[in-house]
């Protein structure tokens, strides 16, 4: 089993409002693919096997956490992986995606449109008579079988350190949704959105959470820390992360881990943990992302820890 590891951190402004912060490392899960989409994707390529398929399908951006998780996890599991990809096909050589292929992923490319009708279920019908071996996989892997998956954080921490309150990054919900349902009340779990008007993200995690969602209330969704949007920041935010970083000694990225970063700050600035407190951040992992962003002349190389390339292929 690997089993990630809890480190404590250590930053002036946790002395001066007298808090202990953990950090439970998914992004140290694998060398290359890590955090959250790892997590949610094993118990979904675990019932495509039992259930005798070949090939899971699944759909994302062309920069996606998941889709570059998923490539790899079924290349693992000797599965065939099919990527929807929104967006041209030029991005076929881009950081995510050259890793994606290198693993083996077949990927098709579709307009926004087309995209758009992801969760529709015509279009996954349809989907499914085009690739009858498929198991298909919504977009970010947020389904049940992620919840499995994502519990394991919950059960891996109970056997590591006592904490108060778990903090992690928003996107779909379906990594807070796992975390609620497995933590059953036990400490307060905050979900930072990273998105804007997230405002339907708590009825989102409720919806995943099913029977659960009654007995499940010691846990929120906070919106006001998103930076402006989904992959957006500022250059002071950008520099407060790196600074976090290199005081802690752990990598960020700015859209998802970085922005958890910022709440946790913000909110000890503002009195919301009680003295005493001891919090745990979920890293979700997510580096990978730094590689398309780099190549987009988004960050700079020299700043963040941006990963390696995918080999080129030699014919
Ligand atoms: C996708 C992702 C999230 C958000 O997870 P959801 O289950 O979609 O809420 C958080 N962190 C990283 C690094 C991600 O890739």
């Amino acid at each position: 089993m690997n089993l990630s590891p809890v480190n404590q951190l250590f930053h002036s402004s946790f002395n001066e409002h007298k808090v202990e912060v953990f950090i439970k490392r998914d992004d140290l899960i694998h060398p290359i693919v890590s955090g959250n989409k790892w997590r949610k994707l094993k118990y979904n390529l675990l019932s495509a096997k039992e259930l005798g398929y070949q090939q899971i399908l699944s759909f994302g951006g062309a920069f996606s956490n998941h889709i570059h998780a998923l490539a790899f996890a079924c290349s693992q599991h000797n599965l065939q992986s099919i990527g929807i990809i929104r967006g041209e096909e030029q991005y076929q050589h881009n950081f995510t995606l050259s890793w994606a292929k290198h693993w083996g992923m077949e990927l098709e490319f579709v307009d926004r449109q087309t995209y758009k009708q992801r969760n529709n279920a015509d279009f996954i019908e349809e989907l499914q008579y085009q690739y009858p071996n498929a198991f298909i996989v919504p977009e970010g892997g947020s389904n049940q079988l992620a919840l499995a998956g994502m519990s394991e954080v919950i059960t891996e921490l109970n056997d590591q350190i006592a904490y108060d309150y778990l903090l992690t990054p928003v996107g779909s919900g379906g990594t807070l949704a796992g975390l609620v349902k497995a933590d059953n009340n036990q400490h307060k779990i905050l979900g930072v959105a990273v998105l804007k008007q997230q405002g339907y993200l708590t009825e989102e995690v409720n919806t995943l959470l099913k029977d659960s969602a009654k007995s499940c209330n010691n846990w929120q969704v906070l919106n006001q820390f998103h930076r402006g949007g989904y992959g957006k920041y500022k250059a002071e935010d950008a520099a407060r992360i790196l600074q976090f970083s290199q005081t802690t000694g752990v990598p960020f990225e700015p859209v998802y881990s970085g922005k958890m970063i910022l709440a946790l700050l913000d909110l000890l600035e503002q009195g919301y943990f009680e003295a005493g407190a001891k919090i745990m951040l979920l890293h979700t992992g997510g580096l990978q992302g730094l590689g398309g962003m780099a190549e987009r002349g988004l960050i700079s190389p020299a700043d963040w820890p941006v990963p390696e390339r995918a080999p080129t292929r030699s014919r």
